[in-house]
């Protein structure tokens, strides 16, 4: 071999070892993070991702606090079924809870912007619209809509609400029941379901759809002259909800509402408010 010809072998394999060098470290570097998570035994837990919170500490609420008997404030308690759930579900991530009460319409906008609540519990229907603006927790209680009317009305069927003044919650399912199926409607919006009510009894409205289980609640110990005149099968469910950035918080949620069915705690608070066994 030609000296020429040697040192073109020598700077070849040079080259050739330096760029291995080069391909390996650089193999080397990218896997790195992989080999660390990988590291987690098979079974084993992969770490949970941490949530987020508003407040150090807090587990803070946004709710619509006239909906007994889920939240309805007490003085100024906030009380409920959706209260007690949630209290219990922060002694389990060793939270404080505090209940802030806020219109139902503004519950999801304001969530999603951020900053002011980590989770709505607000007897809210898990619905796809707004599955994909907001993230629900696992269902915790099983709801229908109710028609309420002055006592002794005549009711079978949403073509006897035709033309008449319809008061609903505004943003709830049961005023999207009313647009869908009461031909001609004429829908009055309200804030809340006690302000609905009160328009009912003082005959400002002709008709009322609200959530079986509030109207019920709303009449149980003085009707004002109202009753339920017909129960709508709606099949709904009801679930907490947290921002979609949050998935942590969804899971520790779901994790805990599970050991509350587990351990009884979940059909204690049940009873309490229903006064009867969860199905
Ligand atoms: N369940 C109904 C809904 O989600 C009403 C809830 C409420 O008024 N708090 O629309």
């Amino acid at each position: 071999m030609s000296k020429a010809k040697k040192f073109v072998a020598l700077f070849m394999a040079l080259a050739l070892t330096f760029s291995m060098f080069a391909l390996t470290g650089c193999a080397a570097d990218e896997e790195e993070p992989e080999t660390t998570e990988g590291t987690t035994d098979e079974g084993a837990e992969p770490a949970a991702e941490e949530f987020v919170l508003v407040e150090e500490g807090k587990l803070l609420v946004g709710s619509d606090t006239a909906f007994p008997p889920f939240e309805s404030m007490n003085g100024d308690v906030a009380e409920g079924f959706d209260v007690d759930l949630m209290n219990a579900i922060g002694e389990k991530l060793g939270l404080e809870v505090v209940f802030m009460t806020e219109i139902f319409d503004t519950l999801i906008p304001t969530l999603k912007a951020g900053g002011k609540f980590d989770v709505i519990a607000s007897g809210m229907t898990i619905k796809p619209e707004r599955q994909a603006e907001i993230d629900f927790c696992d269902p915790y209680y099983d709801s229908n809509q109710s028609v309420v009317m002055k006592a002794g009305s005549v009711y079978n069927g949403p073509e006897d609400l035709a033309g008449k003044k319809i008061g609903v919650q505004s943003g709830t399912t049961g005023e999207a029941w009313a647009q869908e199926n009461v031909p001609d409607a004429q829908l009055v919006p309200f804030k809340n379901a006690t302000e609905a009510f009160s328009a009912a009894a003082a005959g400002n409205v002709d008709a009322i759809v609200n959530d079986l289980p509030v109207s019920t609640e709303l009449l149980k110990e003085d009707s004002r002259g109202l009753e339920i005149v017909a129960q709508i099968p709606t099949g709904e469910q009801y679930g907490f909800a947290v921002s979609k950035d949050n998935p942590a918080l969804r899971d520790a949620i779901n994790e805990a509402l599970a050991e509350l069915r587990a351990d009884g705690t979940y059909a204690e608070i049940y009873e309490k408010w229903f006064g009867i066994a969860p199905e």
